[in-house]
């Protein structure tokens, strides 16, 4: 199969964008961006020094009065001119994202499409900003609340979505009258600056939105600043419990942080197999099993030994056919995983299972790779049964193309099974009961909830959700409590005179 022509051939020295203006960094650490499928260099990322951040921040709380008393129709036409360019630009984006990441074509069009969609939603905003009010609290007195924005909130954004992830946040604290800093991820920042240069086109005032590239050093330093009034987080709990959602208490910033996630997918014995097999591959191994919604661990219900053999032979037969390669070939259904160490962190895992007893059922150690590419990303995908839930494999989080198969005997066993995660980022069931689809709703301790849906991605009008270890925060970046985390109610009372 032909590969698709890459949008990014010479390798790029990525700049801030920093008050409208592309500004080269003075920093002297400057990490490499690899194509994961063909080991390409892309890119060269500084790592901002703390007084570069303080620009962009600068440059942020400057441009703020001004936007904020821009009226909202005003702000929400830069999204909409910003909307038409995402689309005009859709399949670039989409290449620069499977160049950058290595996920397949179709994922990165995928995410391009979500993250458009954020921007639509985003749009809305002048109806769904609006507060309101109630006459006459007391004779001749009225009460009201409004929505106002606070100033300067920032993003510091995973690499595993490098281009969506960060619109979950950024339109709707744009349109509600806030300013922003994007940190993209130094792993995969490219598709950051493309998205940067169409707000440049977009014609958003200078300041308004900006990028700082770095890593923990130029978190930090948006961390500390006073200026800063919010911040979003989508990383690993480590970090986002106990480095940003710490500071952010002790700095006084509201903050968004969302983590990581080991997610149970059930199978009841009711459910449809057919129907089944192709929403779980989906799940266990698109984007390279490198997405906090992934499906990790396959829970099968019953005593039924027939049924779990043929779900698991089914599972793994499925598995087995995924074809692998660089993601820029159109046939190909699995790309590489992220970066080297990621791999190395996954064969870890990997032979952590075996230790602890997990029988492997399919070894995806050394895959067969479509087309003449190194190895040094590539992992297939890899299927255990036998699992239990105090093995290692069972509890921590992969992030890889890697299965876990175990049983429950009743329902309520899997409820309890899946509850005693530390995490809770998403979990589904597959049944043909409403009866089971409700018990498993209601007690499930999970943010996101599919029901015969293997990746429960909300919508951007609902809020991307997660309990316990998966989410530290009240409100969410989507949907109507984006509205009220960008936002501050001021309440209003007035006598006429
Ligand atoms: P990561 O925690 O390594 O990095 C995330 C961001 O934090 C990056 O921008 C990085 O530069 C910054 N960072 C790293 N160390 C820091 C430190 N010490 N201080 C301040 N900032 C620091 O996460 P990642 O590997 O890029 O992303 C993968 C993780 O994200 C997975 O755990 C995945 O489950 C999670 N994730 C969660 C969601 C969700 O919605 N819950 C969505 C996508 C990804």
């Amino acid at each position: 199969m032909a590969i698709l022509d890459e949008p990014i051939k010479e390798v790029l020295e990525l700049k801030n964008y920093i008050d409208g203006e592309w500004v080269k960094s003075e920093a002297k650490d400057v990490l490499n961006v690899i194509n994961p499928a063909t080991q390409k260099t892309m890119a060269r990322v500084p790592m901002s020094t703390p007084k570069e951040v303080q620009q962009a921040i600068r440059a942020a709380k400057e441009a703020f009065p001004e936007w904020r008393r821009t009226p909202p129709l005003a702000r929400v036409r830069c999204l909409f001119r910003l909307r038409g360019l995402l689309e005009e630009n859709f399949e670039t984006l989409s290449r620069i994202q499977t160049q950058e990441h290595g996920k397949t074509i179709d994922e990165s069009r995928g995410e391009t499409r979500r993250g458009i969609e954020m921007v639509e939603v985003a749009t809305g905003i002048p109806s769904l900003m609006m507060g309101y009010n109630l006459e006459d609290i007391a004779s001749g007195i009225d009460e009201y609340v409004v929505y106002q924005p606070l100033g300067v909130f920032c993003h510091i954004a995973p690499f595993n979505f490098p281009f969506m992830v960060p619109l979950w946040f950024s339109p709707f604290a744009l349109a509600t009258g806030n300013t922003f800093i994007v940190k993209p991820s130094p792993r995969a920042p490219i598709s950051q600056v493309k998205l940067a240069e169409l707000v440049d086109e977009a014609d958003f005032p200078p300041g308004v939105y900006n990028v700082v590239h770095g890593d923990a050093g130029a978190a930090a330093a948006l961390l500390e600043s006073p200026d800063i009034k919010g911040v979003t987080f989508v990383g690993t709990t480590d970090v986002g419990k106990n480095i940003i959602y710490k500071k952010c208490g002790e700095t006084g910033k509201r903050a968004i942080v969302q983590g990581a996630a080991k997610n149970f997918l059930v199978v009841m014995p009711d459910a449809n197999i057919e129907r089944t097999i192709p929403a779980l591959m989906t799940s266990f191994f698109g984007n390279t099993g490198q997405r906090c919604l992934a499906g990790a661990n396959l829970l099968v219900v019953g005593k039924d030994d027939a049924f779990y053999k043929t779900l698991a032979k089914a599972f793994v037969e499925a598995a087995a056919r995924i074809k692998i390669g660089y993601g820029l070939d159109e046939s190909v259904q699995m790309g590489p995983i992220q970066s080297a160490d990621s791999k190395k962190r996954v064969l870890g895992h990997i032979e952590k299972g075996i230790k602890e007893g997990a029988r492997l059922v399919l070894d995806g150690r050394k895959p067969k790779i479509a087309g003449d590419y190194p190895d040094t990303c590539f992992i297939g995908p890899t299927v255990f049964e036998d699992v239990t839930l105090d093995m290692t494999i069972a509890r921590e989080e992969i992030f890889g193309p890697v299965a876990g198969i175990m049983r429950a005997a009743s329902l309520d066993e899997a409820i309890k099974m899946v509850n005693s995660s530390r995490y809770g980022n998403a979990a589904s069931v597959f049944t043909s009961s409403g009866r089971t689809a409700r018990e498993f709703q209601y007690q499930v301790e999970a943010g996101n909830i599919g029901i015969n849906i293997g990746i429960a991605a909300p919508m951007a009008f609902f809020p991307f959700s997660g309990m316990k270890d998966s989410f530290f925060g009240v409100l969410h970046g989507q949907g109507r409590d984006a509205i009220r985390f960008f936002t501050e109610s001021k309440v209003v009372i007035q006598r006429w005179l």
